[in-house]
């Protein structure tokens, strides 16, 4: 497959040779918790580090290593690892990265429980965790500091969809000799890949676009072969366990073979819909970075292939109004999570965000009246039609 290049090619064929395999088309689901060693001596040659070969799931599986070996192609990185969820590719990540002493500098917005991990989880282990609003990197340059140990981000960021700039980032974190790790979730390495633009880490929950489907929890690191070895061995195997099973790798195989054809279709209707929403009389605010108005619209451009199939909007009626919205839909979901088929929608500050207090969530951008919409892959002229039927047809004004 040597001679394959484009991205929806590799993310189908990479790594598995039908041949090899009794022919068949889609791989084999390895569905074993251990590995026979053919002799003593072979097992005692792999436990010390000498032969290659699986020895046990909870640290390698030929499913998983197909799977890691595509999303380590699709991401431009040397390897890969599979987990459980986001959240285990996040703690046995950063469990492996940082000692006490250590400060990891974050951005202003981040995952709810990514932010209750790195404040609750970390910090508990005396690990300073200090929020910088990367949207502006020239923060990131004089906040960081030689103990400053990773540097840490999403982009587009969930909820509120800033931008962070990967490249000039990483840079600075450098400079400082910070290990700078980026949630990928929302763009995918079909939109942006961020080891290309001076990343170190790459995680994703794999539950979202890369399954695509709505039917699995699962999360992927990616980086180079000796990180993401120590983040198996170390923050994977023993300190998490958040292992990845089998029937979960395949599932996430899946996902991958239409992942192309899919974000083309969720960003298509996306930027619609955003359009749609701006001009609609009861919206006060979208963001989405394929939007003219959106502040960081040349970012946007430079560093995602396309804006991507998330939209966060607030109403100008405020939280009330978003909340008779969300209970009118009929054909979009309110549901968390996001990447599906289904057109979801939530509340971040009642839902996926309840994990900040509300001092924290307005120091951070997360206002009471967003709501943020996952466009799915239904026709565009069904949910505009939805939108617009739960919309109030009349701006509603609020009395200061
Ligand atoms: C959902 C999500 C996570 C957590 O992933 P799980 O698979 O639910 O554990 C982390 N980061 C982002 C940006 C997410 O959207």
């Amino acid at each position: 497959m040597s001679q394959v290049k484009g991205f929806a090619s590799r993310a189908i064929h990479h790594a598995y040779r039908p041949h090899e395999n009794e022919g068949a088309l889609t791989p084999p689901l390895h569905l074993t918790s251990t590995f026979v060693f053919e002799t003593a001596e072979a097992g005692g040659e792999m436990f010390a580090g000498e032969r290659t070969g699986h020895i046990y799931s909870r640290i390698s599986n030929p499913t998983l290593d197909l799977l890691e070996k595509r999303i380590a192609e699709l991401e431009g990185a040397e390897a890969g690892l599979a987990l459980a969820s986001g959240m285990g590719a996040i703690t046995a990540t950063l469990w492996t990265l940082v000692s006490p002493g250590d400060e990891i500098i974050v951005d202003e917005t981040l995952y709810g429980c990514t932010f209750s991990f790195m404040r609750h989880g970390l910090a508990k282990f005396g690990v300073t965790v200090s929020h910088v609003d990367m949207t502006d990197p020239e923060n990131l340059a004089s906040a960081i500091s030689g103990r400053t140990r990773v540097v840490y981000f999403e982009t587009p960021a969930n909820p509120n969809m800033r931008l962070v700039d990967i490249a000039r980032v990483s840079e600075i974190a450098h400079q400082a000799g910070a290990t700078v790790v980026v949630d990928n979730t929302y763009a995918t390495p079909y939109l942006t890949r961020p080891i290309e633009l001076g990343a170190d880490l790459v995680l994703h929950s794999a539950t979202k676009y890369l399954g695509g489907h709505g039917d699995v929890v699962a999360g992927l690191v990616t980086g180079s072969a000796e990180m993401v070895s120590e983040i198996r061995l170390i923050g994977m195997k023993d300190m998490t366990g958040a292992v990845m099973a089998p029937l979960n790798a395949l599932l996430i195989l899946r996902g991958l073979k239409t992942l192309a054809l899919r974000m083309d279709r969720h960003c298509t209707t996306a930027l619609k819909v955003a359009g749609w929403l701006e001009a609609h009389p009861a919206v006060s605010n979208v963001y989405f970075p394929g939007l003219q108005s959106f502040e960081q619209h040349g970012l946007a451009k430079r560093q995602m292939r396309q804006p991507g199939g998330m939209i966060a909007f607030e109403l100008k009626g405020g939280l009330r109004a978003g909340t008779e919205m969300m209970n009118a839909l009929n054909m979009i979901q309110r549901a968390v999570s996001l990447g599906d088929a289904e057109t979801l929608i939530q509340h971040p500050a009642s839902m996926t965000h309840s994990t900040y207090t509300p001092e924290e969530r307005a120091a951070h951008g997360i206002s009471d009246g967003l709501v943020r919409l996952s466009v799915g892959l239904e026709d565009l002229d069904d949910i505009l039609e939805d939108l617009s039927q739960a919309l109030p047809q009349h701006p509603v004004h609020v009395a200061a």
